[in-house]
């Protein structure tokens, strides 16, 4: 089972050094596909010495990357934009495999991964300076400099593996730093791609260190004290652990975590634009999004007419083999996420809440972990399921008063993740966008867009990412202040 090759069914190493290299540990993370319910691969779950050597890779690898300048790491950048781009179609096809979500999206978020990378080699010259600063005391001036915060570990989840790598590993190569990354255990299969791209690219040995594993491996990483900054994305509760780690170590972490986005409906909002958008911005992903907006508030005077325009979304969408690609919604990642979402559904129920529609597994799909696109009503804030993360594709129904009470019920929430405002007249819409307690907020529709930061405010998270905004975390600032020339 052991060797340095590596396929697209199986990792057997971690890829360090810009190579493949036998693993330490004997324990295998299996992946299922949750479409077939079959294991389609293995990967080495990485020890801590396999953690310690993919550091050591980074830790030579740093003073020369950082040593290259922006310019030159953009230039590699971009290359690897192009290379992930190239595979885009092979990065898909492993990614619904491992994590069920339709190919349509894996293989456009593979796309969009290429985007994030080429925007941050765009920003090479903003960083390619260093100033010169009066300093108020005759003769001296103080030279300020920009250097990389060192080595990085980025930790991901499995529900946009590679997209959500690219907003780490954008700003971090081009700050200078070295990374050592690990995606959930979920999803490692894509990882071949990831190095056959970075072979191809060019990008130096050790730059870029990739290691499979689950919550030991993450801590190992998280633990080793030559990884000086982390990135994780993932749940809130690990996003704690993860930060309680990093203050007693006083390490830098920027933290990306779960939410419950409100989509605030308002009166005068064209139920066609709320049919149109809804899938994208609320049921995206097998509703398996971070920022997907599933608390849907609508305004009282219209509420039935609104919830059968959202009831005819939710059981039109088409569920299905995550391959196709008419498929809108494919089956959960796996049977635990399964079993947590068909918790919820009957935590509904129990609290008094309707199934307008859902709820079941679909009849006409037997085998994978699939669950029928369901939308709750007569729901309040106070409930559970109002209030808490599904990570699955139900929605929850209420209805609001007026303007004032509606916001009031969007910030009612431990979460400040995203958010959304649907209504006809758009200045109205964006006032009311400004007031929510939210970092990322969407008129009539819900994308990210790489140039504007995207963090949350509250349980949702510390710090941000994409735009300009999210190198600044891997920089550490010196000034040198002297009669210097
Ligand atoms: P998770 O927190 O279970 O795991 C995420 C990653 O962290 C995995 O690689 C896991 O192995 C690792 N990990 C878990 N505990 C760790 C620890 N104590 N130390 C180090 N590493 C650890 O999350 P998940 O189930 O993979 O993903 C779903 C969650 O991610 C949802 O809550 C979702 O909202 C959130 N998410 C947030 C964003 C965002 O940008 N805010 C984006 C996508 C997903």
């Amino acid at each position: 089972m052991r060797s340095n090759s590596i396929d697209t069914a199986n990792l057997t190493g971690i890829f360090a050094d810009g190579r493949w290299i036998a693993a330490d540990g004997d324990d295998l993370l299996e992946v299922v596909n949750p479409a077939t319910e079959r294991v389609i691969g293995y990967a080495p779950m990485a020890s801590d010495r396999d953690v310690d050597v993919a550091v050591q890779a980074a830790t030579r690898a740093l003073p020369a990357w950082s040593a290259a300048g922006p310019t030159a790491r953009a230039f590699v950048l971009s290359r690897l934009a192009i290379e992930v781009e190239a595979r885009a179609e092979d990065f898909g096809r492993i990614v619904t495999r491992e994590n069920g979500s339709p190919v349509q999206e894996t293989t456009s978020t593979a796309m969009n991964a290429a985007r994030i990378l080429a925007y941050y080699a765009s920003l090479a010259g903003s960083l390619d300076c260093e100033d010169l600063r009066p300093s108020g005391v005759a003769g001296l001036v103080s030279r300020v400099a920009r250097r990389p915060v060192g080595v990085a570990g980025l930790i991901t989840p499995w529900n946009f593996p590679l997209s959500i790598l690219a907003m780490k590993l954008g700003p971090a190569l081009l700050a200078g730093c070295t990374v050592v990354a690990k995606p959930a255990p979920e999803t490692p299969l894509h990882l071949a791609v990831l190095a056959e791209a970075l072979v191809a690219a060019e990008v130096p040995p050790g730059v870029v260190n990739l290691v499979a594993g689950g919550v030991s491996t993450g801590q190992a990483i998280v633990e080793h004290p030559g990884v000086a900054k982390i990135a994780f994305t993932g749940s809130t509760e690990a996003g704690r652990q993860i930060a309680v780690a990093c203050a007693r170590q006083l390490k830098p972490v920027t933290l990306e975590l779960g939410g419950k986005s409100a989509a605030l409906v308002l009166d005068d909002v064209d139920a066609d634009v709320l049919r149109a958008n809804l899938m994208r911005a609320s049921l995206r992903n097998n509703g398996q999004t971070c920022y997907a907006a599933t608390r849907l508030l609508l305004p009282r005077a219209r509420y039935a007419e609104l919830v059968d325009a959202v009831a005819d979304v939710v059981q039109g969408a088409v569920v299905g083999d995550p391959m196709r690609e008419e498929t809108q919604v494919g089956p959960l990642v796996s049977d635990r996420q399964r079993q947590r979402v068909e918790d919820y559904v009957a935590l509904g129920r129990s609290e008094g809440a309707t199934v307008a529609t859902g709820g079941s597994r679909p009849q006409h799909l037997p085998v994978g972990y699939y669950v029928e696109p369901t939308l709750f009503t007569d729901s309040n804030p106070g409930m559970r399921i109002a209030r808490e993360e599904i990570f699955g594709p139900v929605l929850v129904a209420m209805p609001y008063a007026d303007e004032d009470e509606g916001i009031a019920m969007v910030n009612d929430s431990p979460f400040g993740l995203a958010g959304m405002v649907y209504g006809d007249d758009l200045d109205r819409a964006e006032r009311v966008a400004c007031r929510f307690e939210a970092g990322t907020v969407g008129i009539n529709s819900l994308v990210l867009n790489p140039v504007a930061p995207f963090g949350g405010w509250k349980e949702s998270g510390l710090g941000v990412e994409l735009g300009p905004e999210a190198v600044t975390p891997y920089l550490r600032y010196q000034s040198v202040t002297g009669n210097l020339r």
